[in-house]
């Protein structure tokens, strides 16, 4: 099983001199594996580059499906996929999955080409788009592959995926805060608990709970890429946007003992050198516990197999 990272930033695409290393484009993962169609989580910026590539193979010619797991409908994670090049060659096919909402999934992305804001409506485009509505705890397969999800602490509410084929598995869980301080439903929280405050106990059951089935899905797994936007001080400012620090990926995966963890959903203001000293200092932090860590960077590969992650493309 390969991963490759087309997308790494959070909130919005930061091209420029201070993110060419790790990379300016918005969320977006490919995982592949030989003689299954591919499967795409999330459609940040970074997509375009992605069907781009894929172009080049059967869906040039509209003979091309592909899969895609949407974590959740903030413009981070979808605002790419009107410029995923195979959605305008017919005879292609696209499988959209995401959480089921109110409104049905069509609409909810039809509403993202809808005039003024893009020319061409999701009903012009030629591909055939299916879309899959999940629940929070939803089995299912593509191919070969196991899919499930569970439920993730954020705005709106998030899905994290695990996939797995065989014995190798992969789990994507951006974005979420840590599950101790708010529990985020359908609301905008336009302010931070006081500090201290104490959480109604129902709350704090229910986080706990969360936490739970997310250290379930991970359990084991080679690969864990996690929302850690956040410095350990950005978060004490800003506990209500939703999104975890480093720390709190690294309890996350060393309690589920997956094999590697991926820094990922960078903040936008965050330089390329001040993401190699978060590295540094996580790993710093790691010697002697049997967790690998990198930070995803766009272009990187990961290569899955029995001896770990190893990085196959893009690791310079
Ligand atoms: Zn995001
Ligand atoms: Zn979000």
């Amino acid at each position: 099983m390969r991963v490759r990272f087309w997308g790494v930033r959070g909130s919005i695409a930061v091209p420029g001199p201070t993110t060419n290393r790790y990379g300016g484009n918005t969320s977006c993962v490919e995982i592949a594996a030989d003689g299954i169609d591919p499967i795409i989580i999330d459609a940040g910026t970074g997509i375009r580059h992605l069907g781009k590539e894929l172009a080049g193979s059967a869906f040039g010619s509209g003979r091309g499906t592909a899969h895609l797991l949407i974590s959740h409908t903030h413009w981070d994670h979808i605002q790419g996929l009107p410029f995923f090049a195979p959605l305008y060659t017919r005879g292609n096919r696209l499988h959209v999955y995401a959480r089921r909402r109110d409104t049905h999934l069509r609409a909810v992305f039809a509403s993202q080409t809808e005039s003024p804001y893009f020319p061409v409506p999701l009903d012009e485009m030629r591909a055939d788009v299916t879309f899959h509505e999940l629940g929070d705890s939803q089995k299912f397969t593509i191919g070969p592959a196991e899919v499930r999800c569970t439920r993730l602490n954020h705005p709106w509410i998030a899905l994290a995926y695990r996939i797995q084929m065989g014995e190798r598995s992969v789990v994507y869980a951006s974005d979420t805060a840590p599950f101790r301080d708010i529990l985020f439903e359908h609301e905008f929280i336009g302010q931070p608990p006081a500090p201290g405050a104490p959480l109604e106990p129902a709350k704090a059951a229910a986080l706990a709970a969360m936490r739970r089935s997310l250290v379930e899905l991970c359990r084991g797994a080679d690969l864990l890429i996690y929302d850690t936007q956040f410095t350990a001080e950005e978060y004490r400012q800003k506990p209500h946007w939703g999104h975890s620090t480093p720390d709190d990926a690294i309890a996350i995966a060393r309690e589920a003992e997956v094999g590697t963890l991926a820094l990922y959903h960078h903040a936008p203001d965050r330089t390329d050198d001040e993401q190699d000293a978060i590295l540094t200092h996580c790993r710093a932090a790691l010697s002697g516990v049997p967790l690998g860590l990198v930070a995803a960077r766009e272009g990187l590969e990961l290569t899955l197999d029995a001896s770990g992650a190893r990085p196959t493309k893009g690791s310079g």
